[in-house]
């Protein structure tokens, strides 16, 4: 798969200047008692809609929050959001829209470099339906379209791939762009040695994106509660520890295809109690991976292993992370986490890319304050994994290619 799709840099000045740009972008952040307390994924948008307003552009932006299922719900309102983006963009015109058909008049009125933004798309049925007509009457109030969700970008929603069919042209934004380019260093033509690591709670969600790096690295670290489903297969015991019973096979299946690929945990940090609701541990000790007592739940990987990890990882060119070593949020079981994320720091000074997947791979790499010492850390929890599961994602795919 190669995505050679054009980006805002490539349209011409006739494409963009007191034209209107309907972007589409993921303003989807937590709020608590009507505030944006994180305004990363806000931010995350800025140097795009900044090139367009100086470009001389009249803006639209279409964002989706929560999961309103269709349906018009205060709670998921977009108001917030609007209070942030005024702040962020102090000397610019921002409007808030609530209904599509008020949209349609006012993006026939405001003029270059004013911005509207759009109540959540996702109060429409439409939405996620990508019910063409819907995206049709969204196309009207644009000249040409913009995606900068990257995490929607492996949804076929109508904002996402729908508008895209009817509004040309149709290009990435700078964050999809930089996504894309950092993404696609890992799949396509990859530098060697390249190590994945995965984590996690479960296989089931990663299978396919163990199988599809399993082809194109060299090796493929395993760390998280998923190394207990493998330690079944491989005939030992693992006392409480979170195992898929129904999916011990599967790793039997993976073990047996990466024979000289995966490498477990040699050693994990066990507790004879856990309460994952309240995220509370027990007494906690080191054990090796053929000795986990029967009361035993396995949290994190052991010392010995950060140890063998770090080694496996000191000569790589290419690295790609997804899913936490362990129970990261808890902080005597996020070592093992913290210390990967630490190593990955030390190796991209030394110049290895090291990219890490969005979602809670992501959060551990904030917690550790790190973001900054990596390479790249997704915004898109789902589409990066889809990503590096080699499919194509919707909201990319539709977009103009160069
Ligand atoms: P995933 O969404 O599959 O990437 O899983 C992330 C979750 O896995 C995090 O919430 C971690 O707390 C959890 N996790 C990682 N290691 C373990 C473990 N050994 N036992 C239980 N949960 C774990």
């Amino acid at each position: 798969m190669k995505y050679n799709i054009k980006s805002i840099d490539d349209l011409s000045i006739e494409e963009v200047k007191h034209k209107r740009a309907l972007i589409r972008v993921d303003f989807n952040v937590p709020i608590q008692n009507g505030k944006v307390i994180n305004d990363l994924r806000i931010r995350s948008s800025i140097s795009t809609i900044n090139k367009l307003l100086e470009l001389e552009t009249k803006i639209i932006l279409i964002s989706h929050l929560g999961r309103p299922k269709g349906k018009r719900n205060p709670e998921f309102s977009l108001k917030p959001v609007y209070e942030e983006l005024k702040k962020l963009l102090p000397k610019t015109n921002i409007y808030f829209i609530e209904t599509i058909e008020e949209l349609k008049n006012k993006s026939n009125q405001i003029q270059p470099k004013e911005i509207i933004l759009f109540e959540n798309i996702r109060f429409y049925e439409g939405e996620e339906k990508n019910d063409l007509e819907f995206a049709k009457q969204l196309a009207e109030c644009g000249d040409f379209y913009v995606n900068d969700a990257f995490g929607s970008a492996h949804r076929a929603h109508a904002s996402t791939e729908g508008v895209a069919r009817f509004l040309k042209p149709a290009v990435a934004g700078y964050l999809i762009k930089k996504e894309i380019d950092y993404l696609s260093k890992a799949i396509s033509n990859p530098e060697h040695p390249y190590i994945a690591i995965i984590g996690g709670a479960k296989i089931s969600g990663k299978i396919d994106v163990i199988e599809n790096l399993l082809k194109i690295t060299d090796k493929l670290l395993i760390g998280g509660a998923m190394m207990f489903t493998f330690y079944r297969a491989m005939g030992y015991s693992t006392g409480k520890s979170l195992v898929e019973e129904d999916k011990i096979e599967l790793a039997k299946h993976l073990l047996e295809k990466g024979k000289n690929k995966i490498i477990l945990p040699v050693d994990c940090v066990v507790s004879n109690e856990f309460d994952p609701k309240i995220m509370k541990h027990g007494a906690l000790k080191e054990v090796s991976f053929d000795s986990i007592p029967e009361d035993g739940i396995g949290l994190d990987i052991g010392s010995k292993t950060i140890e063998k990890f770090k080694q496996e990882l000191q000569n790589a060119k290419l690295v790609v992370w997804n899913g936490p070593m362990g129970v990261f949020e808890i902080p005597e079981t996020a070592k093992g986490t913290i210390e990967i994320a630490k190593y990955l720091a030390e190796i991209t000074k030394k110049g290895c890319i090291t990219i890490i997947g969005g979602g809670d791979s992501a959060s551990a790499i904030e917690q550790a304050g790190l973001q900054n010492s990596v390479s790249h850390v997704s915004t898109g929890g789902g589409a990066s994994l889809e990503f590096l599961e080699g499919k194509e994602l919707p909201g990319i795919v539709i977009l103009d290619k160069k």
